[in-house]
């Protein structure tokens, strides 16, 4: 086998990206799709693909090597498991499954099988993450002690499946799975304690977003913050160092970094009046004590999800996304639910 050939279970919104994500790899062929609603068996056509009638017939093709799970997150384990069981190699959509017991599941079933199971955890690759990234590695603005990592809209929970506790639906499990994913790949701690508070502004039975404050041992503290009903946005990012601090705005990129000089200690701020008084520590520091810089480049991926799986499946590359990280953020999911359910600090749960 040189080339994977690929099919697509669940043609929806992500999945019919997918077909896009797959063809910038020199190695993943996308061959056709399968999905339960007869309604997007046009648009499968439409991009070129072979429509399957049925999994059992796409399973049963032995010219597909893989699958791409892209349904609604109650069916991925199900559609997963029967997928290494029938001998093909699985790229699964986040959140890979509802809690650990269901991904322990699956990932005996992938031992078992020695099949390749892999999930797409793509927002490793966002630019605005790949910048933190580099500053925290390099210590631009010195050792990073806080992460605010903020989504925010103001359109409530899209969709239908997603207003559902059965289907996996909810905020934590939607943009949560990616928040805490990338915070997991870029702080090299064991996290030491997690609280939350859930939001049910909408109504719904799940959480329409979520706050979590994550402390880490090595002294980094972490805001998680998901939300869908804010009509004026936070930025994206604001990282505070000892020695500077960031801010990244929006998937745009723009923001700054302002760094501390060797002045900052030598120079007086001059008070201003604040509301009713008048206040020195809360003034601008003054101008020779800071200096304002671009935003540094964001750090390489050394090759793309896709082309990894490919490496993974035909070359047994190590994978970007390993399943013991996929694991660890799923126990600080049930932590986060844990912890807005029970009101409390929850501690000594994390896997590394
Ligand atoms: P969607 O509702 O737009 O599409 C889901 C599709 O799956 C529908 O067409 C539906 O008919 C089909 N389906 C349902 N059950 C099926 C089954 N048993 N077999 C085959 N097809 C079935 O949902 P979506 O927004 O595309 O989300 C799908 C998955 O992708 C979810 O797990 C979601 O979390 C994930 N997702 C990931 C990202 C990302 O950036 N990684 C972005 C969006 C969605």
């Amino acid at each position: 086998m040189e080339k994977v050939n690929l099919v697509i279970i669940g043609f929806g919104g992500m999945g019919s990206y997918h077909v896009e994500l797959a063809k910038m790899s020199e190695h993943v062929v996308p061959v056709g799709a399968f999905d339960i609603d007869e309604k997007v068996h046009e648009k499968i056509r439409e991009k070129g693909l072979r429509v399957y009638r049925s999994y059992q017939e796409v399973l049963a093709d032995e010219s597909v090597d893989a699958v791409l799970i892209a349904t609604p997150n109650d069916v991925h384990k199900k559609l997963v498991i029967r997928a290494l069981e029938s001998g093909k190699h699985v790229l699964c959509e986040k959140p890979v499954t509802l809690n650990t017991t269901e991904l322990k599941e699956i990932l005996a079933v992938a031992e078992k099988t020695g099949r390749t199971f892999m999930v797409h955890q793509n927002r490793r690759y966002d630019q605005d993450f790949l910048i933190v990234k580099r500053m925290i590695q390099e210590k631009s603005i010195g050792d990073v002690y806080r992460i605010e990592s903020r989504v925010q809209g103001a359109n409530g929970i899209p969709g239908d499946w997603r207003h559902l506790k059965a289907q996996g639906g909810g905020m934590v499990l939607d943009w949560g799975v990616h928040l805490l994913d990338q915070l997991l790949f870029m702080v090299d701690s064991k996290i030491k304690h997690v609280s939350a508070n859930l939001s049910f502004i909408l109504g719904d039975e799940v959480d329409d977003g979520f706050v979590s404050t994550i402390t880490f041992e090595n002294g980094v503290t972490a805001h998680i913050e998901v939300g869908t009903t804010n009509f004026i946005k936070l930025p994206r990012w604001y990282v505070l160092g000892t020695n500077g601090t960031a801010v990244i705005r929006d998937w745009d990129l723009s923001g700054e970094v302002v760094i501390a000089t060797e002045n900052l200690h030598n120079s007086q701020p001059t008070p201003i009046q604040a509301g009713q008084g008048l206040t020195k520590t809360m003034a601008p520091p003054s101008e020779e004590a800071t200096e304002t810089r671009a935003l540094p480049a964001p750090l390489e991926m050394e090759t793309s999800l896709y082309n990894n799986f490919a490496d993974v499946i035909l070359k047994q590359a190590t994978p970007i996304v390993k399943n013991e990280e996929v694991y660890r953020v799923l126990t600080l999911i049930e932590a986060i639910f844990k912890a807005a359910e029970e009101n409390k600090v929850i501690e000594n749960f994390d896997t590394i």
